[in-house]
C-alpha cells in the first residue's frame, strides 16, 4: 500500500454538541469544546432549563470562541424541546439575526419555518436541514429521495442521520455523501454505525459530531473529540485514507485502533483502523469489496466464517481452520492468513526459556493442553504441534475438543475432566475460551489445585491483562505468559502484512504497557 499522508488537514469539520442547563454552562463548555480541538459548536437549545432568547442568545453568541450552530430540536425529533412551533420558530430566526453561523431545522418543519422567516435569512447564515430516523436506514433509492426533498425544501446543507441495524447500512450513506453535490452531513447512528462518523473525511462531508465527554453524547455512537483527533488521526483521512479495522461481536473493548492508529502516524502511513461491529461477516464483505477498504483483523466470533469469505488461504491458516488478518488485494480479491500462532507460541516460547541457549523449541515433547477449540483453540493447538508438543484439547463442547484434537494428532477432554487431568508435571496450559474475560473476571476454567502440575500456564484474554487464572496459577507457582504477549506478536505480524513496514515492536510494547 501508499505510505505518505498526502495533504495536510481535511476540511471536514468536527463540532462538539453543547448540552446544559443554563447560558453560563453553555458558555463554559464551548471554552472546553475549542481547547479540545473542536472546529465549531452545536449549542442545544432544547437543552436548556429555560430560555429567555433575545439576552441568552446575545451572549452564546458574544461569548462563543468557535463558530456556531443553532438546534432547538422538539420532542417529535428525539430533542427536549416540547413548546409551541411559534417561539422555536422565532428563537431559531433571532439566531439568524444575531450572527448564529448555521441554524438547524427539521425537515418536517421546514416549510412551515421558511414561511415564518419569509425568505429573511442573512446571507452569513447557513441553513442545516435535518431530518433523523431513529428505527433503521432506508434503502439508497429512499435515501436519494430523501436528500432531494432536503435541498427542495431550502437546505444550504443536508443533513440526515438513520440508524445502523447492521454495518453495511454504513455503505449507503457513504455512498449518498461521496456523490452529494451540496454540503452534507450523514450519519448513522448506533454502535454499528460508527464508521460513517469516523471515515466522513474520507467521502467528503461537512462535519462530524465529537463530544466533550465520554457519554455525553447527543446521538448514539457518537467518539469524544479526543478520540476523534488522538485515536483515530482525524485530521489526516483524505479520500487516498486506506481503512483498516478490526471486525468482531463484541468488539469495542479491541486495543487494536489504539495499536495502528499510532503506528500508522509515526510511519506517515496512510491509513485508518476503526472497530467494526459485525454480524453478518460474508455481507459485509461483500459490501465493502472495494480496494479502499484494505485490511481486517478477526476477532471472536468470527475468525472462522471469515476462512470462509476468503478467495486465498495461507496454508497454515487453511490448517488451523481460522484466519485473523484478511487483506483485499489490488485484484479484489480477498487473501486472509493467521497471526495468532505465531503471536501466541513465540510468547510461549520465550516465557518458557530460562536463559540457557538451546536448541530448537522449549516446546518440544512438552504435554501442552489447550482449553477451547475455537479460532485461538485452533492456532495454539497447531502451532504447539509444529514444535513438537504432544496436544490435548479440552472444550465446552466434547465435539469441537474430538474433531481439533483428531487433526492435530491429540487427545480430547470434557472441561469437566480437566480438573483431575495430571498424567504428569512439567505440563503446558494455554486457556483459548473467553472464561474470566471481562466482565466476568472471576470466572476460571480450571481449580487452582490442579494448576501445580503446570510449568506454564498461558491466557489468550488480556482484558484483564492478569485473569483469575493466572493469579492463581503464579500462586500456584507456575510461569506465566498474558494474552498481552500473544496480543503485541500477532500484531507485529499483521502490521508488517497490511503495510509492508516492520513493525514498530517498541511502540506496540509501550502502548500495551498500559493495559
Ligand atoms: P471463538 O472462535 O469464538 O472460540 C471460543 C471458544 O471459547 C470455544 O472453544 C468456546 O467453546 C469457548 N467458550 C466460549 N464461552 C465459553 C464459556 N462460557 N464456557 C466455556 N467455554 C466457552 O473465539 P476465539 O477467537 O478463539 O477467541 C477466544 C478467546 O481468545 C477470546 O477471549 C479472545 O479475546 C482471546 N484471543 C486473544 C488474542 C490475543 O491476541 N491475546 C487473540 C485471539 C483471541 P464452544 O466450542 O463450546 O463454543
Amino acid at each position: 500500500m501508499e505510505v505518505g499522508l498526502g495533504m495536510g488537514k481535511n476540511p471536514t469539520l468536527i463540532c462538539a454538541p453543547i448540552m446544559a442547563d443554563t447560558v453560563n454552562q453553555m458558555v463554559e463548555l464551548m471554552h472546553k469544546a475549542k481547547f479540545k480541538g473542536a472546529d465549531i459548536v452545536e449549542v442545544r437549545l432544547d437543552h436548556m432549563k429555560s430560555l429567555d432568547p433575545r439576552p441568552d442568545i446575545e451572549m452564546l453568541i458574544r461569548e462563543c470562541p468557535l463558530p456556531t450552530l443553532f438546534t432547538y430540536r422538539p420532542i417529535w425529533e428525539g430533542g427536549e424541546y416540547n413548546g409551541d412551533e411559534i417561539s422555536r420558530f422565532d428563537a431559531l430566526q433571532l439566531a439568524m439575526e444575531l450572527g448564529a453561523d448555521h441554524i438547524d431545522i427539521e425537515l418536517k418543519a421546514a416549510h412551515e419555518f421558511m414561511n415564518h422567516i419569509r425568505g429573511n435569512k442573512p446571507e452569513k447564515c447557513k441553513l442545516i436541514v435535518s431530518s433523523h430516523n431513529y428505527e433503521y436506514t432506508p434503502s439508497a433509492e429512499e435515501l436519494g429521495n430523501l436528500v432531494a426533498r432536503i435541498q427542495a425544501a431550502g437546505a444550504d446543507i443536508v443533513k440526515f442521520a438513520t440508524t445502523a441495524n447492521d454495518i453495511t447500512d454504513v455503505a449507503r450513506v457513504l455512498q449518498i455523501t461521496v456523490h452529494s453535490q451540496v454540503p452534507i452531513i450523514a450519519m448513522v447512528m448506533g454502535e454499528r454505525g460508527i464508521m460513517s462518523r469516523l471515515l466522513c473525511p474520507k467521502f467528503g462531508a461537512y462535519l462530524t459530531f465529537g463530544t466533550l465527554e465520554e457519554g455525553k453524547v447527543s446521538a448514539p455512537g457518537q467518539p469524544t473529540i479526543d478520540e476523534l483527533i488522538s485515536l483515530y488521526n482525524f485530521r489526516s483521512i483524505n479520500t487516498d485514507t486506506k481503512v483498516f479495522g478490526i471486525i468482531g461481536k463484541p468488539v469495542s473493548h479491541s486495543k487494536s485502533p489504539k495499536l495502528y492508529n499510532r503506528a500508522f502516524k509515526e510511519a506517515g502511513v496512510n491509513g485508518v483502523f476503526v472497530h467494526l461491529l459485525v454480524d453478518d461477516v460474508k455481507k459485509f464483505f461483500e459490501t465493502y469489496s472495494s480496494p479502499d477498504f484494505f485490511g481486517f483483523s478477526c476477532t471472536i466470533p468470527h475468525k472462522e466464517v471469515a476462512l470462509a469469505c476468503c478467495d486465498e488461504v495461507d496454508p497454515v491458516a487453511k490448517s488451523i481452520g481460522a484466519v485473523n488478518c484478511l487483506i483485499r488485494r489490488p485484484n479484489g480479491k480477498l487473501f486472509g492468513c493467521n497471526t495468532d500462532y505465531i503471536g501466541a507460541i513465540s510468547s510461549i516460547e520465550i516465557g518458557l526459556q530460562d536463559g540457557a541457549s538451546q536448541i530448537g523449541s522449549p516446546l518440544a515433547g512438552k504435554l501442552f493442553v489447550v482449553i477451547g477449540a475455537g479460532g485461538a483453540g485452533k492456532a495454539l493447538a497447531y502451532g504447539a504441534k509444529e514444535k513438537g508438543a504432544r496436544v490435548v484439547i479440552a472444550n465446552r463442547s466434547y465435539d469441537r475438543a474430538r474433531d481439533l484434537a483428531e487433526l492435530v494428532g491429540g487427545q480430547a477432554l470434557t472441561l469437566a475432566e480437566l480438573n483431575s487431568f495430571h498424567p504428569e508435571t512439567g505440563m503446558i496450559l494455554a486457556n483459548t475460551t473467553s472464561i474470566g474475560m471481562q466482565p466476568n473476571v472471576e470466572e476460571t476454567p480450571i481449580s487452582k489445585e490442579a494448576l501445580r502440575y503446570y510449568e506454564l500456564v498461558f491466557d489468550a484474554i488480556y482484558t484483564p491483562k492478569i485473569t483469575r487464572l493466572l493469579r492463581e496459577a503464579q500462586e500456584a507457582g507456575s510461569k506465566i505468559v498474558t494474552g498481552v504477549e500473544m496480543f503485541i506478536g500477532q500484531a507485529y505480524e499483521q502490521y508488517e502484512r497490511f503495510t509492508g513496514l516492520p513493525a514498530p515492536k517498541q511502540l506496540f510494547r509501550d502502548i500495551m504497557a498500559d493495559y
